[in-house]
């Protein structure tokens, strides 16, 4: 099965309006020639807006970093997946290890999230990956699974093909330390087993899965070669349009 790569960019809390807006604009330029690849900016909630519309008219699409499953209503400080369809973003990452250490969101809300993005239509990314600890301690497989069968427990089969998933092992982001094409194979390897266990292989073969954790410029092109790598889920390296660009054109020699 072809699978169309997938190169998105997790700005997090990083950069001011302006300076997204111009950094998007940059990555539009430098990008319009790769078209074998689907490329994803994420930036701040906040410059989304003025980023969707500086894009306009490019392939590029936009994703949120987070939302809330809720259709509307009493939540303050949350995004409502209409909401971040109305502004015109195609995907939303949920489940990022940040979100799950830091802010306490679980399997079961990632699932919820996961239900409601689809029903608005936007795609979303679901990030699942084990701490250092649980891989020494030989859990990797039995978490990644965990959080997986939650997120996608209610998606019907369509759905769970067109969502993303970003296997993230959690030791491997924002450290400079990744995980080596094979032991991110395997995990996708089995990754993909799981989604064949549950809805068959048509749909699993159709899933996209990313790989994150320090991904780079001199990293990309070899976890790429991987057979059930589909494409990157990138923090760091995305904040510079060199570097970014260079991994969406990966498969080139130079930009
Ligand atoms: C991330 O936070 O999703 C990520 C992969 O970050 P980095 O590339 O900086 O490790």
């Amino acid at each position: 099965m072809n699978r169309k790569p997938i190169i998105a960019g997790n700005w997090k809390m990083n950069l001011s309006i302006s300076d997204g807006v111009a950094l998007a604009s940059t990555i539009r330029d430098r990008c319009s020639r790769y078209r074998d690849v689907d490329v994803v900016l994420s930036p701040q909630a906040m410059m989304i807006w003025p980023i969707v519309k500086r894009l306009e008219g490019s392939p590029i699409q936009v994703a949120a970093q987070n939302c809330h499953w809720a259709e509307k209503g009493a939540f303050t400080g949350e995004l409502a997946p209409a909401q971040i369809k109305d502004a015109g973003c195609a995907y939303t990452i949920i489940g990022h290890s940040e979100r799950r250490q830091l802010f306490g969101e679980t399997d079961a809300a990632v699932g919820k999230k996961a239900r409601t993005l689809h029903d608005q239509g936007v795609i979303p990314i679901i990030c699942i990956g084990e701490t250092l600890e649980q891989r020494e301690a030989a859990q990797t497989i039995n978490v990644v699974s965990q959080q997986l069968v939650t997120a996608i427990s209610d998606l019907n089969d369509d759905e769970v093909a067109t969502s993303v998933i970003a296997y993230e092992p959690v030791w491997a982001i924002g450290t400079g330390r990744t995980a080596t094409p094979a032991q991110a194979q395997e995990v996708h390897r089995n990754i993909r087993e799981i989604i064949v266990r549950h809805h068959g292989d048509a749909i699993a073969q159709r899933v996209r899965i990313q790989y994150g954790g320090s991904v780079k410029p001199n990293n990309v092109r070899d976890l790429m070669s991987e057979h059930d790598i589909d494409g990157a889920l990138v923090g760091g390296a995305s904040l510079t349009a060199d570097s970014f660009v260079q991994i969406v054109a990966h498969r080139e020699d130079i930009d």
